[in-house]
Parts: C-alpha cells; sequence; structure tokens
C-alpha cells in the first residue's frame, strides 16, 4: 500500500504555504478526510492497518476515535477489523464518551485517527476510556506526522511526542513535513502569506 499515493491521488497531500495549529508554517499539508471520500478506497487504507494490527497480535474488542477528525478512520478500521466502533467528544479540557456508548471494565480499545502529530487528542480519548474501566491496547493512525514512534518506522519518538511509550502506534506511514516559525519562514521572506487548511477552510 502506497499511502503517499493514495493521499496524492485523492488530492490530500496539499501543498502551498499553510499555517498549522500551533503556529508554525509549512510548505505541505495532510487533508485527511479528502482521502476518506470514497468509502471503499478508505477500507482498503484500513484493511492494510488492520493486518499490522492483526500481523503484531494485538487483541481487539473496539475501537474508539477521537471525534470529529477520527471518527471515519475510526469507522473503517472497526469495520476492517470486524469489532465495535465507537467515539469520544470535546469537552471542557479532555473527551468524553456520550450517546449512550457504553464501556466494560477490561474491554480492548485501540484509539484510532485520521493522523497523529503529537497525539493530543488521542491521548485525551486514552484517559476517557482508561476512566471508564476500558485497556487501550494501542493507537492507530492512517498517517504519522513523525513525532511519535510507529510500529515498523525508523524514527524515535520526539519530545513533542504526548502518547505513552509502553503502548505500540500503528500508522500506514511517516509524513515528516519541514515547519517554519512565521519569523524563519521562507515562503513568508518571498512575500506569500499563509493560509489556514484544516477543518475551517
Ligand atoms: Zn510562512
Amino acid at each position: 500500500m502506497n499511502v503517499e499515493q493514495a493521499y496524492k491521488d485523492a488530492n490530500a497531500l496539499l501543498e502551498g504555504h499553510f499555517l498549522l495549529a500551533s503556529g508554525n508554517h509549512s510548505n505541505r499539508y495532510l487533508q485527511s478526510a479528502k482521502v476518506l471520500e470514497y468509502p471503499k478506497k478508505a477500507s482498503l487504507l484500513t484493511d492494510a492497518l488492520a493486518d499490522m494490527i492483526r500481523d503484531a497480535g494485538i487483541e481487539v474488542d473496539t475501537v474508539c476515535a477521537p471525534a470529529l477528525g477520527g471518527v471515519l478512520a475510526g469507522y473503517e478500521l472497526a469495520r476492517s477489523l470486524d469489532v465495535r466502533s465507537i467515539f469520544v467528544e470535546k469537552k471542557e479540557g479532555g473527551m468524553e464518551l456520550r450517546r449512550g456508548f457504553e464501556v466494560s471494565p477490561g474491554e480492548k480499545i485501540i484509539i484510532c485517527e485520521d493522523i497523529i502529530t503529537t497525539g493530543g487528542s488521542a491521548l485525551k480519548a486514552a484517559k476517557a476510556i482508561e476512566a471508564l474501566g476500558g485497556e487501550v491496547v494501542a493507537f492507530a493512525s492512517l498517517a504519522n506526522r513523525g513525532f511519535c514512534k510507529r510500529v515498523g518506522g525508523n524514527d524515535t519518538s520526539k519530545p513533542e511526542c504526548a502518547l505513552p511509550t509502553d503502548v505500540l502506534l500503528f500508522a500506514l506511514d511517516d509524513f515528516s513535513f519541514e515547519m517554519y516559525t512565521p519569523e524563519t519562514c521562507p515562503m513568508c521572506k518571498e512575500g506569500s502569506t499563509a493560509v489556514k487548511p484544516g477543518s475551517k477552510g
């Protein structure tokens, strides 16, 4: 599975001058919602992810995604693993389970995101699940931005990674892009203005 090509084919790997949520600038941006536009193509991605998880011998009862960004990836991964799919939603400072979703004590749960950047949302989802007695057996995402170490990746975990080092992260590929502060951004120096891609536009 060539994940970078799948993103390019879906016009989900944007090139330009982007303002990231962190305030930094980059010349590339992953718009994962685009790579999930076609359910049959999305299921090819999550089938590959499910194979990695099975090959590692991880037992999973349920996939839990942090809303909104992780919901489609989580739902498709649950289909690929043939397990239950739930999601948690933002509340003040964290995440919580709503809508009548329940977690049983000891239930083996994998937290699934579309993209893991530093893993902040995934960690909040994991804490919500653990508070209900669930066991977080792994993290998973389609793309890993290179701050956290994934199974099969070469890089080590960077200080920015929020995920616990004793729980495995499965991702299809690493996407480590150049990032600049606004002061050092070469595209700003050339006079262009960074645009915010993300969920707002
Ligand atoms: Zn810039």
